[in-house]
């Protein structure tokens, strides 16, 4: 349930309200921002009649939440939540570029890509430590010492980090070196991670799982920000389809539907859709023109000799041409890049 409180309301009004709800057996959790005062009761309470809260003094109205998502809905909270790093803000009128590696590799693959992505716009790095492959025999990622080489590159040449984490144990680790923790579409699920994530002080970024509704995904969401934490983005990456041609199938309903019913940032990574590099810009100025506050690119300097998704990374000039495509169609719909 969502109360929205009187602009006049005073504080002992607001108590008794929250009182109310805490004795039902909620947890009263307070929109930021909000003026007048929108508060969401959660949890697993008794739920009072709605006519029975809007009768209380100093309520202006109260709603129950439809959705299994409740803090991540739009109905607490209206405007679209901006995340802040630094100058950077995903969900402003910005389009915000991630762009770099599917894996780390190498200083010199960093530095290099680095410099490209930031060349042509990118303001966050990605690249992965941990990789969750599909076969127990593939590449697992650097652990450690990639996180290490990541920030060095991505400090040298003005970026921010955002890097997956595959289980809660890392979180000490991943948070010394990466500004955004990224749960991959395969983690979507993995409760004990979402939950942890939510008393983590940094951005969390969810990926749609491969088969998720997007209800399902915004619940997902919704498990980080039960722990308090509110800074959480979405990120669609294709779902399983039964299309071949593609490594996956770019959902844009679930753009525009993710946009309406969730005041989260909504990012999109066409390259895991994609799967294939020239489908990757077709699917990236489409992203934006649904409305996508961002885009998760795979570059390499060299995907020929890429490690991992070398197929779907693009050159660095391809990712230069496609960055100045991005800025006028984010022109067209009222952003920038
Ligand atoms: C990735 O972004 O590196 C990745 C593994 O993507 P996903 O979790 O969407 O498969
Ligand atoms: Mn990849």
């Amino acid at each position: 349930m969502v109360i929205t409180l009187r602009p006049d309301a005073t504080p002992a009004q607001r108590n008794a309200v929250e009182a109310r709800l805490r004795g039902l057996g909620f947890q009263v959790v307070e929109a930021p921002d909000s003026s007048p005062l929108v508060l969401a009761a959660v949890g697993d309470g008794t739920m009072p009649a709605l006519a029975d809260m809007k009768a209380m003094p100093g309520v202006a109205d109260a709603q129950r939440i439809p959705s299994p998502f409740k803090l991540a809905s739009r109905a607490f909270r209206s405007e679209t939540t901006v995340i802040r790093l630094g100058d950077v803000e995903i969900g402003g009128p910005a389009v915000v570029l991630m762009a770099g590696p599917c894996t780390i590799e190498s200083e010199e693959q960093l530095q290099r890509t680095a410099a490209a992505v930031r060349a042509a716009g990118a303001r966050i790095m990605r690249g992965g430590a941990f990789k969750p492959r599909t076969s127990p025999y593939s590449f697992q990622g650097l652990g450690e010492e990639g996180l290490k080489l990541m920030r060095r590159a991505a400090d040298a040449h003005g970026l921010f980090v955002i890097s997956e984490i595959m289980e809660k144990s890392q979180i000490p680790l991943l948070d010394r070196y990466v500004d955004i923790f990224q749960v991959g579409a395969r983690n979507m699920q993995n409760y004990p991670l979402l939950r942890e994530l939510g008393s983590v002080e940094r951005p969390v970024m969810v990926k749609r799982g491969l088969s998720a509704t997007v209800d399902e995904w915004l619940t997902s969401a919704e498990y980080v920000m039960s722990g308090g934490n509110t800074q959480v983005m979405v990120c669609e990456r294709g779902i399983r389809a039964y299309e071949t041609y593609t490594r996956n199938t770019l959902d844009l309903n679930a753009v525009a539907v993710a946009k309406s019913l969730s005041h989260l940032p909504v990012i999109v990574d066409p390259s895991h859709a994609a799967g294939v590099r020239d489908k990757v810009p077709p699917l990236a100025r489409a992203a934006v023109a649904a409305g996508a506050d961002g885009l998760l690119i795979e570059v390499h300097y060299d995907p020929e000799r890429a490690i991992c998704d070398g197929q779907q990374s693009l050159y660095p000039e391809q990712f230069a041409e496609l960055s100045g495509q991005i800025r006028v169609i984010a022109e067209a719909v009222g952003r920038t890049l």
